[in-house]
C-alpha cells in the first residue's frame, strides 16, 4: 500500500505535466473506478472534460489535482492504484486501466493520464473543495499556488495532516499521544490524528527509537514523544529522498509502486534477519490483518513506571 514517500513520488512526477494542463477528454473503461465518485454531483466525464487543472496537491497520502477553484480530481490510490503518465502514442492495451485523462498541456503537448489498478479497490472522484479546518494550506504542492490552495476536498478533510506538513501541530499530536491508552503503533497508523505513514514506515520509526508497538501510547514521556516524531519524520524523509532520486526526470512513467526503499530498511520485512543495531533475530507479529517487525531485544514492551509507594 503506498504511504507517503511513495504518493509524494507520484506527486512530484505528475506535478509538471498537470499544471496548467488542460482535460481533452475522458475515458471511463471500468465504472468501478468512479466509486468514490459522487454522481449526485454530477457526470464526472462531464465535470472534468475541458477543465484546467491548477496543480498537483498532497496530504499524506492523499493527491488531489485542483479544477478551477472549487473543485477536483481527488485520487484514492487503495491498495494498488497508480496514476501513469503516458504520451499519446503510448499502447492502449493495459488491461488494469480504469480511467484515461487525455491531457493537452501548453508546454509539453499532448499527455495522458492513466489510472491503473490491479485491483478494484482505488478510484478516482470529483469533490468539491472546502476550506480547511485551520486556515492553513492545505497540502503540498512544492510551491505551486492559487485561490485553492486554502481548501481541500470534502472527502479528505477528515484527513489529519502530514508531520512533513509545516502546519503539522506537534503540541496537538503529542497531547493526543499522552490522552490514548492504546498501542503506539495503532496511534502512528490513525489517519484522523498523523497521515502518511503506514505499516512500513511505523515499524521503521519505532524501530529506530526502540519502542514495541504495543507499547501503550500514554505511557511514553513527552521527549520520547518527540523522539518517536522526529524518528517518523527523519524515515519519511529517507524514503522521499531516495525515491527522488529514482524518479528524478523520470516525468513520462510515473510509477509508486517499485521497491526502492527496500534495501535500506532495518525492521520492516526483516524477520528472522538480524536487527542492525544488536544482531539479534527480528521478529514478526501479527497486527490489525497485518504484519509488525520489531526487534524482541531492542523493543520491549516496558511496563509504566508504578509511583512510588508512600
Ligand atoms: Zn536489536
Amino acid at each position: 500500500m503506498p504511504e507517503l514517500p511513495e504518493v509524494e513520488v507520484v506527486r512530484a512526477g505528475l506535478a509538471p505535466a498537470v499544471t496548467g494542463a488542460r482535460v481533452a477528454a475522458v475515458d471511463v473503461l471500468d465504472a468501478r473506478a468512479l466509486t468514490r465518485h459522487d454522481a449526485a454531483s454530477g457526470d464526472f466525464e462531464s465535470l472534468v472534460t475541458g477543465a484546467r487543472i491548477e496543480a498537483a496537491v498532497r496530504r499524506g497520502k492523499f493527491l488531489w489535482m485542483p479544477i478551477g477553484v472549487d473543485r477536483a480530481i481527488v485520487g484514492h490510490l487503495g491498495m494498488s492504484g497508480q496514476l501513469l503518465l503516458r504520451t499519446p502514442d503510448h499502447p492502449g492495451d493495459d488491461r488494469h486501466a480504469r480511467i484515461r485523462l487525455h491531457l493537452d498541456h501548453p508546454e509539453h503537448g499532448e499527455l495522458r493520464i492513466d489510472f491503473v489498478d490491479q485491483r478494484t479497490f482505488g478510484s478516482l472522484a470529483v469533490d468539491r473543495l472546502v476550506p480547511t479546518a485551520d486556515g492553513e494550506v492545505a497540502g503540498f504542492s512544492a510551491g505551486v499556488t492559487g485561490p485553492w490552495a486554502g481548501t481541500i476536498p470534502a472527502q479528505v478533510s477528515h484527513i489529519a495532516r502530514d508531520p512533513l506538513d509545516p502546519a503539522f501541530d506537534d503540541r496537538a499530536f503529542l497531547d493526543a499521544l499522552a490522552r490514548r491508552a492504546s498501542g503506539v503503533k495503532r496511534v502512528l497508523l490513525d489517519q484522523g490524528l498523523v497521515s502518511g505513514v503506514g505499516n512500513i514506515y511505523a515499524d521503521e520509526a519505532l524501530w529506530a527509537v526502540r519502542l514495541h508497538g504495543e507499547q501503550p501510547a500514554s505511557s511514553l514521556t513527552r521527549r520520547r514523544g518527540r523522539e518517536l516524531l522526529a524518528a517518523v519524520r527523519d524515515v519519511l524523509g529517507k524514503a522521499l529522498a531516495e525515491g527522488g532520486t529514482s524518479f528524478d526526470a523520470q516525468y513520462v512513467n510515473v510509477n509508486g509502486a517499485s521497491g526502492y526503499f527496500a534495501q535500506s530498511l532495518n525492521a520492516y520485512g526483516r524477520a528472522g534477519l538480524p536487527c542492525p543495531r544488536c544482531g539479534t533475530p527480528m521478529v514478526r507479529e501479527s497486527f490489525m490483518n497485518r504484519s509488525s517487525h520489531r526487534c524482541p531485544r531492542c523493543q520491549r514492551l516496558r511496563m509504566p513506571r508504578q509511583p512510588a509507594s508512600a
